[in-house]
């Protein structure tokens, strides 16, 4: 489900500003080789229902350098997304697998977890997901397009539908993002439109890696994406469930033990259930419950916005939670979520590094949004460890680099009207 980024719209490229002027993907080629889908026939697409396909397909894909791995999915009435659609391409064919109809995935799964095979995705943390919970860890190696792409000089978290757009010029349908993808027999339109999803992922896959070779920029990416493999991404225990919660930081004391423990209790009563959070406790409410602290099923009943099925089942274990929670000193709120907001000494250190940015941007040909966001210098200023500035290409290229001017090791001075950044003399 190639989810297209906030803030862009799934084929409607007209508005979306092409890449600035660091650009260094051409456009040629894969322009001839995909032409946009002209009607909705489904005959170029495999469609693997039946248990012998899908060992023909996988023993036809198996030899494959790489995979385009797409899937479709239904999560709105379940705590684990249901997967229900499985898109692979290579340059040869298009292949949509229905794990509905299929009672084993096995030989896909182990075409998958083949660590000699290379899955590219697009944006794949929801499909890494999925497979997290079919074989208990996400697959290992993949290639992320939407990752890859700002080092070409594309625009951050960028589209699928916009990338295929301006890297091959093709113009894709509209996304089905709110088809229901357990329909069956899936409709033309919607099947055609999940082909899509792999069928130009396979050719822009392609192009971003001979990009990322031509610049000596394919090794950049090597931690990124093995974090993405990373199970600890796509385990979600209870414990840890209140820092997803936005405003927690604004609470003390014994409410925000309280809400820690409820944020607990409802993650694995969601799991056991495997019912959506928000059915049972939407997050508004857990911080009214946090804040009021019920102690009676009286009390609890006062409760706007707590559902009257889920005070009935699970009253006493929410009360319950609640006592014991207050009891308890809260888990610390981590300091640069407390006081996000800096000082304004810190926001002039913020304007400096992003000076030093800009040379550096300008040498590597990256747009400095790219190569350092704002919002990033902020969290380094703020002496935030989780900044991306820390990890990856970016702490090589320009991270440490701003550590050593932030401890005054570095210093800034113009010369022949020129920045320079320099060592201190000691
Ligand atoms: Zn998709």
């Amino acid at each position: 489900m190639l989810t297209p980024a906030a803030g862009s719209q799934p084929g409607s490229s007209p508005d979306w500003k092409g890449p600035g002027p660091w650009v260094v993907v051409r456009q040629s080629a894969a322009r001839l080789l995909c032409s946009p889908p002209m009607d909705e026939t489904t005959d170029d697409i495999l469609f693997v229902d039946r248990p012998g396909a899908l060992e023909a397909l996988c023993e036809r894909l198996r030899g494959s350098p790489w995979l385009a791995l797409d899937t479709e999915f239904h999560r709105e009435t379940t705590y684990r997304p249901q997967l229900c659609l499985v898109q692979i391409a290579t340059p040869d064919l298009t292949a949509c697998i229905d794990p509905l109809a299929l009672e084993s995935l096995d030989p896909l799964l182990d075409l998958l977890y083949d660590g000699g095979v290379l899955k590219v995705l697009h944006a794949p943390r929801q499909d890494l997901e999925i497979f997290h919970y079919l074989r208990g860890a996400p697959f290992a190696p993949v290639f992320d397009t939407q990752l890859a792409a700002p080092l070409l000089g594309h625009p951050d978290q960028a589209g699928f539908a916009n990338l295929v757009g301006a890297i091959l010029g093709v113009r894709l349908a509209k996304a089905h993002t709110r088809a229901d993808w357990r329909r069956r027999p899936l409709p033309a339109a919607q099947l055609r439109y999940a082909g899509d999803d792999v069928r130009y992922l396979a050719p822009l896959y392609q192009r971003l890696r001979a990009g990322l070779e031509e610049h000596g920029r394919l090794d950049w990416l090597d931690a990124e994406f093995a974090a993405l493999s990373d199970p600890a991404r796509y385990e979600n225990p209870p414990e840890q469930a209140w820092r997803k919660l936005r405003g927690a930081d604004r609470l003390r004391g014994p409410s925000l033990a309280v809400l820690q423990g409820l944020a607990a209790w409802r993650e694995r009563t969601a799991s056991a259930e495997d019912r959506p959070r928000g059915w049972l406790v939407k997050d508004d409410t857990l911080f009214d419950l946090a804040r009021m602290m019920p102690a009676s099923d009286q009390d609890l009943r006062h409760v706007r916005g707590l559902n009257e099925g889920v005070v009935r089942r699970h009253g006493v274990a929410v009360l319950e939670s609640i006592r014991t929670a207050r009891e308890r000193a809260p888990e610390p709120v981590p300091a640069h979520r407390a006081g996000r907001r800096l000082a304004p000494e810190g926001d002039a250190l913020v304007d400096l590094l992003m000076a030093v940015v800009r040379v550096r941007a300008l040498e590597h040909r990256l747009s400095p949004a790219v190569l350092a966001p704002r919002p990033e210098i902020e969290r380094l200023v703020a002496g935030d460890p989780g900044s991306v500035l820390h990890t990856g290409w970016r702490r090589e290229l320009i991270g440490e680099e701003l550590g050593r001017v932030l401890r005054g090791e570095q210093a800034l001075r113009v010369a022949e009207g020129a920045l320079c950044v320099e060592p201190v003399a000691p």
